[in-house]
């Protein structure tokens, strides 16, 4: 193990004196460091201030607790119960040997000690210890991997929102849910008004600068946790809105444009607007198996194109079934 600085710490706990120096004798000669303790209580508080990589325990100790006692605290504490521990019983004491177990010793020693026995049953369970340790922390590195990986897969690079992908499968289970659960689910579609012109005019990097101020603003508005702010593909984002009416999905729109104008980014080539405006096309429905998702996109695109015909910087409400509502 070439990141420990010794082979490892051991915690001997005897109340037998002598024990205890010929055993850090052993440990010290094999290259070990070690503590001691001379009983169960200050044992345990030793473990807490400075926890070993194993524990050797004495079963039999006077005063106080005893061994199984002091095994059963550190099992129980979910910062020591790792530590592997053998007990150390006395040769004519199977009994002992088999409760030690039981209580979640890794092995145990008898005494009269024998040096190359205790060295080599140390060994073997500090490897096996660091082995796991050593898994543990792969574990964690894959799972943050894991995660990381898990997030590029489903979000946008440049905006830092939900990507088409993530927006496809998540309204394809959030329109699932609306039919179960028969309530409504609202889609709006954003498009940025003239952006080709705003373009040409700042240049690309600040058209990207102006596509993470609009998605930022989106996020502003969508307030709910279920809410999903997307970019469904250049400078065209969407909102998926569960459990939302076209009231409320009016309401979410009119936010969208309050955020738009707070940002207030000059846009001197805008027909429509000194700042960078947005068109919204809505669509709201409780769906059910008879209705297709593609519809409620379908009827939200088409609503965004109505609200660039009539002259952008604004949204129409197309509730499924009860056709176009300019608002
Ligand atoms: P309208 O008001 O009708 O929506 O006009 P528009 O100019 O916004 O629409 P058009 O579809 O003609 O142009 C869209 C522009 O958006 C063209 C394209 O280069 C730009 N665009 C798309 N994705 C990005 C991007 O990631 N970064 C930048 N800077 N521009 C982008
Ligand atoms: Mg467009
Ligand atoms: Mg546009």
């Amino acid at each position: 193990m070439s990141d420990h600085p010794s082979k490892g710490l051991i915690l001997i706990i005897d109340d037998n004196s002598v024990n205890l120096s010929i055993l850090a004798q052993m440990l010290v000669v094999a290259g070990f460091e070690y503590r001691v303790a001379a009983d169960g209580e200050s044992a345990l508080e030793s473990v807490q201030y400075e926890p070993p990589d194993l524990i050797l325990l004495d079963v039999q100790m006077l005063p106080g607790i005893d061994g199984f006692e002091v095994c059963q605290h550190l099992k129980t504490n979910p910062a020591t119960q790792d530590i592997p521990i053998i007990f150390m019983t006395a040769l004519a004491d199977p009994k002992s040997k088999v409760k030690g177990l039981s209580l979640g010793a890794v092995d145990y020693i008898t005494k009269p000690f024998q040096k190359e026995e205790v060295i080599a049953r140390v060994k073997i369970h500090l490897k096996i210890r660091f082995l796991v340790q050593e898994l543990a922390q792969k574990q964690t590195e894959l799972e943050h991997a894991n995660h990381q990986l898990q997030r590029l897969a489903t979000m946008d690079g440049l905006t830092q929102v939900a990507n088409r992908h993530a927006f496809d499968q998540y309204l394809i289970s959030e329109w699932k849910r609306s039919i179960r659960e028969r309530r409504w689910i609202s889609l709006v579609l954003c498009d940025v008004d003239y952006f080709k012109r705003y373009n040409d005019t700042y240049g690309h990097q600040m058209g990207d600068r102006c596509l993470q101020q609009v998605a930022q603003a989106l996020v502003q508005a969508a307030r709910r946790p279920a809410d999903l702010v997307a970019r469904y593909g250049g400078e065209e984002f969407a909102l998926i809105l569960p459990n939302t009416n076209p009231s409320g999905a009016k309401q979410v729109a009119e936010l969208i444009q309050e955020e738009m104008y707070q940002l207030k980014i000059p846009h001197a080539q805008s027909d429509v607007s000194q700042y960078v405006t947005l068109s919204q096309g809505i669509s709201s429905v409780v769906p059910t198996e008879s209705e297709a998702v593609a519809d409620l996109i379908r009827i939200a695109d088409e609503a965004l194109y109505e609200a660039k015909k009539q002259g952008r910087n604004k949204f129409i409400l197309a509730p499924i079934g009860s056709g176009s509502t300019k608002v």
